[in-house]
C-alpha cells in the first residue's frame, strides 16, 4: 500500500488517542483548581480523573492528542486567579480505560506539610452575585466560592474540610449542599460557602453607658453601623482576620479620635475605598499598582497621594504615601456600599498590641474604644493582620506578609534535612518552619515588646506546629542575646529538648533574599538595615556581606559612631544626628550653629550635649554601622527636628520630602579600614551643615542625601564584586522600604552588568529574618 500523503499523516496523529499524566505544583489546593480541570477536560471531550494529595495535584487525562495539547496550554493560560503553578509536568503513557472524567477522593499521603491555602479576596463571580437582585445570595455578606473567601483564619485542623474549619457549626442547606457536591459547579468542594439560608449572620452592638447593647432584630446592621461612621464615630468591625477599628477617612476630627484613644500617634492609618475609579481619582496609580489592589491577595498597596486627595491630615502625617485597599470581602463591600465614604481600616488594638480577633470584646483593652461593632458569629481562629505591598521596579514587593500570603510556601533549595523552626527578629516578629524542600513563614506578629504580643506569637506558633503536623530537629533564633524571640527561643528549646543554634542578624537577611531566588551560590549582599547583632558585640546594619547559607565574610560597612543614649537613639533621630556631627565636628560641635544643637540646648538643658558625649566616652556606649540610624541622622539635621519616631518614621519623611530632579552630590569617603570597605560620610555632615547655613531646601538636601548614599553604595558593590570576581549581588534590609533606594541602586548595579537580586515576596525588613535563620540552620553540620 501506498504511504498516506504527509498531511493525511499529521491528522492521523493528532486524532490519535494519547494519555498524558500532568503533575502539577504551586497553589493549587483550596483555590478551585479541581473543579477548573473538571471543566477543562469535559470541554475537550477528555476521560481520566484528578485528585489532590501532599505534594499537589495529579490529572490523568485520555483523548485525541490535540485536545490534550489543547488542554494543558489552557490549563496554564486560564488558570483561576488565585492558583498559581510554579512546576508542570507532563508525561506520556499508554492508553488506559477511561470511560468519563472524574474528580477522586484526595489522597492523604505522607506529611500534610504546606497544604493550608491562604484567605482570597472576593472573585468577581461571587461579586456579580452579591450585587445582582435576583441572585439568592444578593448583598450577603459571607459569599465564596472555591475561588474566593476565608481559608487560613478559619482552619482547625488538616485535612483542610469544612468539619475542621469554624464553618463546622453551620450545616449546608439543601441548594447549598447541592452545588457543594456538583463536580461542574464552581463552589464544588468550596468549604466555606454558605448562604443566607444556613450561614453565618451579621449582628450590631452599640456602646450604651458603657455596656455593649444588641440593637432589635428588626434593625440593619449594615446600616446601622454606617450610620456610626457617617456620624463621624469609631466602629470595629469583625473582618477576615481580626477586628478593624475605623472611622470616616475624611473627617478630620473622628481620625484624630481615633488617634488619642488608640493611643499611636503619626504611624499612617490604611483606608478602604469603594473602587479603582476613587484609587484613581486621589492616588497616582500604575497598572501594576492596580493589579496588586485587585488581586486575590488584596493588600493595602502604598500609593502616592495626588494633591486634592481630600483624605483627612492626621491619617498619614509626614507621608505623602497612602495604604489603600479595596473591599476583599463581601462583608467589607456592603458596609461600603451603605456607607459611602472612604473609611480609615486599622488593626483593632491599642497601641502596638497584636490585632484583637476574639469576639470577647468586653475583657480587652477596646471595649472602651469604639462605639460601635459589627460582627458575625463565624469564629477565626487565628488573626491574620493585611498584608502591606509597595510596587518598585514593576513588582509587587511586600512588606508586610500576612493575610494573603500566609501560610504560602516558598520553595527552598537544597531541602531541609530535617524540619526546623525559625523565631526570627524582634521587630515585625514572624517564625518560620523549614521542612522538606519547603518554608513556611508565620503570620506578622508585630513587635515583641509587650506580653500581649509575645502570648500572640506562641498562639500562632502552636497553632501552626499543629496545623502543619511538625516535629521540629532543630531551633535557630538570632544571635543578639537580649532579643525577646531569642528568649522565647531558649525557653522554647529547653522545654522540648531540641537543639538551638543562633544566627547573626545580616547574614539571615541575605539568606532569606537567597532562599526566595533559590539562590545557592553565595553573593555579594548589600544589606542597609536598622540594626542587628554583630559577631564583634557592635551594632550592625549597612554592610557588604558575602556569602550564602553556609559562610559570610564582612567585606564593608559603614563606618562606626556611638549610639548616644543607646537604644534610645533609635527612638530619637536627633542623638545620632548629635553622634554624627560630632564625628564630623569633633569638639566643635557644642557650638554650632545649628538648629538642632539649640534644639537640644532648648529641650535637655545647655550641658545635655556634653553630658551625653562625655557619658558615651566613659561608658563605652555601643558603636553602630546602622544605615537606618545615618537616615535618621540626616533627617533629624535637616527638619525632622528634636521628637519621637516610630521606627522609620524619619526615614520616610526623608524620602517623602525628597526633589524630584537631581541635585548634586556629597563628598561620601570610601577607605579600607580593617580590611574592609570603609563608607565614612563625615564630610558629608560638614557639607549638609554648610547647606543649612545658606539655606538650602530639605528637599535639596534630601535628594543629594538619598543619591550620594547611592553613588557610595554603588562604588563600595564594584569594589567587591571585582575583589571576589562574582557577579551576582542581593539588596536587602529594612532601608529598601525605601523605593528611591532600591530602584536607584539596583538599576545601577544591573547597568554594571550585574545580577541583583531583590526581595519581593518575602519582606526586606525583619519580617524575613526567620526564613534566612531556618535556610543558614540547615546548611550547617
Ligand atoms: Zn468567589
Ligand atoms: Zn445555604
Ligand atoms: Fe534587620
Amino acid at each position: 500500500m501506498a504511504a498516506a500523503p504527509e498531511h493525511l499523516a499529521a491528522i492521523n496523529l493528532e486524532s490519535q488517542c494519547a494519555h498524558y499524566e500532568v503533575n502539577v505544583r504551586g497553589v493549587v489546593q483550596g483555590v478551585g483548581f479541581r473543579p477548573f480541570v473538571y471543566r477543562l477536560a469535559a470541554e475537550n471531550c477528555l476521560n481520566g480523573e484528578v485528585w489532590n494529595h501532599s505534594c499537589g495535584v495529579t490529572v490523568h487525562v485520555q483523548g485525541a492528542l490535540k485536545d490534550l495539547n489543547i488542554f494543558v496550554r489552557r490549563l496554564k493560560q486560564d488558570l483561576p486567579a488565585p492558583a498559581r503553578i510554579d512546576e508542570l509536568l507532563v508525561t506520556e503513557h499508554a492508553p488506559r480505560e477511561y470511560s468519563s472524567f472524574t474528580i477522586r477522593k484526595s489522597e492523604k499521603t505522607g506529611s500534610s506539610f504546606a497544604h493550608i491555602p491562604p484567605d482570597l479576596a472576593l472573585c468577581n463571580d461571587c461579586r456579580r452575585e452579591f450585587e445582582s437582585h435576583n441572585d439568592r445570595r444578593h448583598a450577603y455578606p459571607f459569599i465564596n466560592c472555591t475561588q474566593c473567601g476565608p481559608r487560613f483564619t478559619i482552619i482547625k485542623s488538616v485535612p483542610y474540610d469544612r468539619p475542621a474549619t469554624t464553618m463546622a457549626s453551620f450545616p449546608l442547606c439543601e441548594q447549598c449542599s447541592e452545588e457543594y457536591h456538583t463536580p461542574t459547579d464552581r463552589r464544588f468542594h468550596a468549604q466555606p460557602v454558605a448562604c443566607p439560608e444556613c450561614g453565618p449572620q451579621l449582628s450590631f452592638l452599640r456602646r450604651k453607658n458603657g455596656k455593649w447593647q444588641a440593637e432589635s432584630q428588626a434593625a440593619d446592621p449594615v446600616h446601622d453601623a454606617a450610620q456610626i461612621l457617617r456620624n463621624g464615630g469609631l466602629l470595629l468591625v469583625k473582618g477576615l482576620g481580626g477586628y478593624h477599628l475605623s472611622c470616616d477617612a475624611c473627617n478630620e476630627a473622628a481620625v484624630r479620635t481615633l488617634r488619642l484613644r488608640k493611643r499611636r500617634n503619626d504611624k499612617p492609618f490604611a483606608v478602604l475605598l469603594s473602587d479603582m475609579q476613587l484609587v484613581e481619582r486621589w492616588c497616582e496609580v500604575s497598572p501594576n499598582e492596580s493589579k496588586s489592589l485587585r488581586s486575590p491577595q488584596a493588600p493595602i498597596v502604598l500609593l502616592q497621594r495626588r494633591p486634592e486627595c481630600p483624605v483627612a491630615p492626621s491619617v498619614a502625617p509626614d507621608t505623602r504615601m497612602l495604604g489603600v485597599m479595596l473591599p476583599y470581602s463581601p462583608l467589607h463591600l456592603a458596609l461600603m456600599n451603605s456607607v459611602q465614604r472612604p473609611l480609615v481600616m486599622t488593626s483593632a488594638n491599642v497601641s502596638d498590641d497584636p490585632i484583637e480577633y476574639r469576639d470577647s470584646l468586653e475583657s480587652t483593652r477596646l471595649s472602651t474604644i469604639a462605639d460601635g461593632v459589627l460582627m458575625h458569629n463565624r469564629e477565626i481562629q487565628i488573626f491574620a493582620d493585611d498584608s502591606v505591598v509597595r510596587v518598585v521596579k514593576n513588582r509587587a514587593r511586600v512588606w508586610r506578609r500576612s493575610r494573603g500570603y500566609v501560610p504560602r510556601r516558598v520553595h527552598v533549595q537544597p531541602p531541609f534535612q530535617v524540619p526546623v523552626l525559625g523565631f526570627g527578629a524582634d521587630l515585625k516578629n514572624a517564625f518560620a518552619i523549614g521542612k522538606d524542600d519547603s518554608a513556611i513563614l508565620s503570620q506578622y506578629l508585630g513587635n515583641l515588646e509587650s506580653d500581649s504580643c509575645n502570648d500572640a506569637a506562641r498562639t500562632a506558633l502552636d497553632h501552626m506546629l499543629t496545623l502543619f503536623d511538625v516535629h521540629v530537629e532543630q531551633t535557630v533564633c538570632d544571635l543578639h542575646p537580649e532579643y525577646i524571640s531569642t528568649r522565647l527561643a531558649e525557653k522554647w528549646s529547653r522545654t522540648h529538648n531540641i537543639p538551638l543554634c543562633r544566627v547573626q542578624h545580616h547574614h539571615a537577611h541575605l539568606a532569606a533574599c537567597l532562599a526566595e531566588h533559590n539562590e545557592v551560590e553565595p553573593a555579594l549582599g548589600i544589606i542597609l538595615d536598622g540594626t542587628g547583632y554583630g559577631t564583634d558585640g557592635t551594632i550592625w546594619g549597612g554592610e557588604l556581606l558575602y556569602g550564602n547559607n553556609s559562610f559570610f565574610n564582612r567585606m564593608g560597612r559603614l563606618a562606626l559612631v556611638p549610639m548616644l543614649g543607646g537604644d534610645l537613639a533609635a527612638r530619637e533621630p536627633w542623638r545620632m544626628a548629635l553622634a554624627w556631627l560630632n564625628a564630623a565636628f569633633g569638639a566643635d560641635v557644642y557650638e554650632l550653629d545649628a538648629v538642632i544643637i539649640k534644639d537640644i540646648k532648648n529641650k535637655y538643658g545647655d550641658h545635655s550635649l556634653q553630658l551625653l558625649l562625655d557619658h558615651a566616652l566613659i561608658n563605652k556606649c555601643a558603636e553602630t554601622s546602622s544605615m537606618g540610624r545615618l537616615f535618621d541622622a540626616t533627617a533629624a539635621l535637616i527638619g525632622f527636628g528634636v521628637r519621637h519616631q516610630y521606627e522609620g518614621q524619619a526615614a520616610m519623611w526623608l524620602e517623602g520630602i525628597m526633589h524630584r530632579e537631581f541635585q548634586g552630590l556629597y563628598s561620601i569617603g570610601i577607605e579600607i579600614n580593617n580590611g574592609m570597605i570603609e563608607m565614612n560620610p563625615r564630610q558629608m555632615f560638614r557639607e549638609l551643615l554648610r547647606d543649612l547655613r545658606q539655606g538650602v531646601s530639605p528637599q535639596t538636601m534630601s535628594r543629594r542625601f538619598h543619591d550620594s548614599i547611592v553613588e557610595a553604595w554603588s562604588e563600595m558593590t564594584i569594589q567587591g564584586v571585582d575583589l571576589l570576581k562574582i557577579d551576582t549581588v542581593a539588596l536587602t534590609g529594612g532601608c529598601f522600604q525605601n523605593a528611591f533606594l532600591l530602584d536607584e541602586l539596583s538599576t545601577k548595579l544591573e547597568h554594571k552588568g550585574l545580577r541583583v537580586l531583590l526581595p519581593e515576596s518575602v519582606p526586606c525588613n525583619d519580617g524575613a529574618i526567620a526564613l534566612g535563620q531556618i535556610c543558614i540552620a540547615n546548611a550547617q553540620e
